[in-house]
């Protein structure tokens, strides 16, 4: 262990930081997976439902016509191009749409219906007739918010008479100004404002509270505090939502103190796996060997589609370069690209426009492709000590049963720390890695 750890922490120096590794950055992500699912995510596992009171009948529909929405919301909801409830919404609606209104911890991945589901339920909640705020929602950032209101204006299109209004930064209002509109989205400090502070928004009127992206909000500094002052202020018979992508201890611990006498909805994630993948390594000594490493194997073999994954944006770069210099069309996605620059860039990939993708760790989580037939290591996922990143690995690799396709997999090994994470790697699931010849790649077709 000791050996280890050495080459760890040298490799760390002189390849991460130096270099520029980048920082992972929830909220771009989340907005970027926001961006580019533009349909529902896929999913056949089931959902667990935890009932506040487990003796009251479990509602689910099958149908959105099954909730007695308003005509006006019903066709927005069809104008969207909706034709039924997703797994999440099946439930989730029933209970959020319940008199009286109960309170929602919901969790399942990005892509799910979430934002869908608590739009609905705020439209359905509002009474245009009211000329004060009705509905609260907090997002953690200006771009997700503003993403969000878009669904709102977008499923409220026939209901024109509901107004939404922006709670963020550089929209000025007067002090004791009272907002008329029935829907308020915003981030977690200027809404505080608004109701605090300016008392534009009278808290104690608030019917429907909504916490989006739970596990986005804690990770800032300062919003965890301010939704829980906002929360605060509501009153108690106020319906409190929450919804995260991802349920760590903390995360769960956040969402009891904001939502009291919760009911839960969590869907589990599509499980992944190795089993229909085939691993392979390659041993060589620099970047520059693993480079024409990766052109021989693109001599022999026919790719569709791959994608590289790269440890920092400058090896990236360097790699994308080099490629387009042999004549390859390639998209190359960094973290310094602004999130609407990488949204495209996974579209056009994902339109087959470019075959090959190169990317940095962190730039590429949470970004699944099903049709890439072939993943590169070129650098090894590791976490920030230089261990293996197992999980990292089985996400870029690993497949959905449902998308089982097989694939190839092929690790780029170039010093003695890199074949120590492939090692670890293998042991970890538990499956041998072949080590490959580039000069002889028969065997991998
Ligand atoms: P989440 O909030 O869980 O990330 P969204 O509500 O943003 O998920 O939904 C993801 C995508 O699926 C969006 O493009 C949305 O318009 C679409 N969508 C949501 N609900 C449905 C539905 N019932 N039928 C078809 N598409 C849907």
């Amino acid at each position: 262990p000791n050996k280890a750890k050495k080459g760890t922490t040298k490799q760390v120096e002189n390849g991460t930081n130096v270099e520029g590794e980048e920082k992972e950055d929830k909220a771009a992500q989340s907005l970027l997976n926001k961006m580019i699912h533009t349909s529902l995510v896929n999913t056949t596992n089931q959902v667990e439902v935890l009932q506040r009171d487990p003796n009251s009948p479990l509602y689910s529909v099958k149908t959105f016509e099954e909730l007695r929405l308003k005509d006006k919301l019903l066709k927005g909801v069809y104008d969207m191009g909706f034709n039924r409830p997703s797994k999440i919404q099946e439930n989730a609606l029933p209970m959020m749409l319940a008199e009286p209104p109960q309170n929602l911890i919901a969790q399942s991945q990005s892509g799910t219906g979430k934002t869908a589901a608590f739009v609905l339920a705020m439209l359905s909640h509002v009474d245009p007739t009211n000329k004060w705020t009705q509905c609260l929602c907090i997002a953690p950032t200006y771009e997700l918010a503003l993403q969000t209101g878009k669904v709102i204006e977008q499923m409220g299109k026939f209901y024109p008479e509901v107004k939404l209004a922006y709670a963020i930064r550089g929209n000025k209002l007067d002090r004791g100004a009272k907002l008329q509109e029935q829907i308020v989205i915003g981030t977690p400090g200027t809404v505080l404002d608004w109701c605090s502070k300016l008392k534009i928004i009278n808290p104690k009127k608030i019917s429907v509270f909504v916490l989006d992206e739970a596990d986005v909000m804690i990770a800032t500094q300062g919003h965890q505090d301010q939704s829980i002052r906002i929360q605060r202020m509501l009153p108690k018979e106020c319906q409190m939502l929450l919804f995260s992508a991802t349920f760590e201890d903390s995360v769960w611990k956040f969402a009891e103190r904001v939502v009291p006498d919760p009911n839960i909805i969590k869907l589990k994630r599509e499980e992944e796996t190795l089993d229909t993948i085939k691993q392979y390594y390659v041993l060589c000594s620099d970047k520059e060997e693993k480079f024409t490493a990766l052109c021989n194997i693109y001599g022999a073999i026919t790719i569709a589609q791959a994608m590289i994954f790269c440890h920092t944006r400058r090896t990236a770069g360097w790699l994308a370069a080099e490629l387009t210099k042999e004549g390859h069309v390639v998209a190359l996605l960094s973290g310094e690209m602004t999130v609407e620059q990488r949204a495209a860039i996974i579209e056009r990939f994902r339109e087959g426009k470019e075959k090959v993708l190169v990317t940095t760790n962190v730039c590429s989580r949470g970004i699944d492709v099903e049709q890439v037939s072939v993943v590169i290591n070129f650098d090894l996922p590791m976490d920030k000590d230089g261990n293996a990143d197992n999980e990292t690995y089985l996400h870029r690799i690993g497949r959905t049963g449902r998308f089982g396709k097989r694939g190839l997999a092929v690790n780029m090994i170039d010093s003695k720390h890199s074949m120590n994470i492939l090692n670890q790697i293998e042991e970890h699931f538990n499956k041998k890695i072949n080590k490959l010849d580039t000069d002889d790649l028969d065997e991998i077709e």
